[in-house]
């Protein structure tokens, strides 16, 4: 199974991420947690990204898309994955499209997590207060309003982008953790 999780900061993507991964056995490939290890690890595109990353700007187009396309041909890749923070432009879904049609693989589904903004701020304003190491650095008021409104402007087009291909599935993301899970599990299998 190929899976799009598609959401706003704060969501509950990477959280359901991870229990749809174990729920079907296919990983998650998260770039925000890709590029957060770049960073750390002071590679070429770490250091370009860290500074991008820290305002809540997107990484150029290309960065992520090479950096799914390595992703996605990793062998435990081979039954399916999870997107969860990717794509996030237009130009990110045209480009795995392209991609996928090359390596000769299929979109199965595009799931929507529907939260209200309110919600979101609340929700990383928590996130920051309760991780173990310290905040994202970009879990700020500043760099959130930003990524709220790239979001708005960069990555909801998606949703009509999916829409328009019948591939979308919108879930409520403000339901709690369970009930969302079993929302996207029911929705996987009924697609
Ligand atoms: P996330 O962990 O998904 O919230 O991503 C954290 C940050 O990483 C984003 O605010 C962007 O700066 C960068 N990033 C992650 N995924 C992408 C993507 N698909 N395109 C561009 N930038 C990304």
């Amino acid at each position: 199974m190929r899976l799009i999780l598609l959401g706003p900061p704060g969501a509950g993507k990477g959280t359901q991420a991870v229990r749809i991964s174990e729920r079907f056995g296919i990983p998650q490939l998260s770039t925000g947690d890709m590029l957060r290890a770049a960073v750390a690890a002071e590679t070429p595109v770490g250091l370009d990204a860290k500074g991008i990353m820290a305002r809540g700007d997107l990484v150029p187009d290309e960065v992520v898309v090479q950096i799914i396309s390595d992703r996605i041909d990793e062998p435990d890749c081979k039954n399916g994955f999870i997107l969860d923070g990717f794509p996030r432009t237009v130009a990110q879904a045209e480009a795995l499209e392209a991609l996928l049609e090359d390596k000769n693989m299929q979109l199965d589904s595009v799931v929507e997590l529907a939260v209200d903004d309110t919600i979101l701020i609340e929700r990383i304003e928590k996130r920051a207060k309760e991780s173990v190491g310290g905040p994202r650095e970009d879990d700020n008021a500043d760099a959130l309003k930003k990524r709220l409104d790239v979001y708005h402007a960069q990555t909801a087009p998606l949703i009509s982008h999916y829409g328009n291909k019948n591939m979308l599935r919108s879930v409520d993301g403000m339901a709690d953790i369970e009930r969302v899970t079993s929302e996207i599990i029911s929705v996987l299998e009924t697609a």
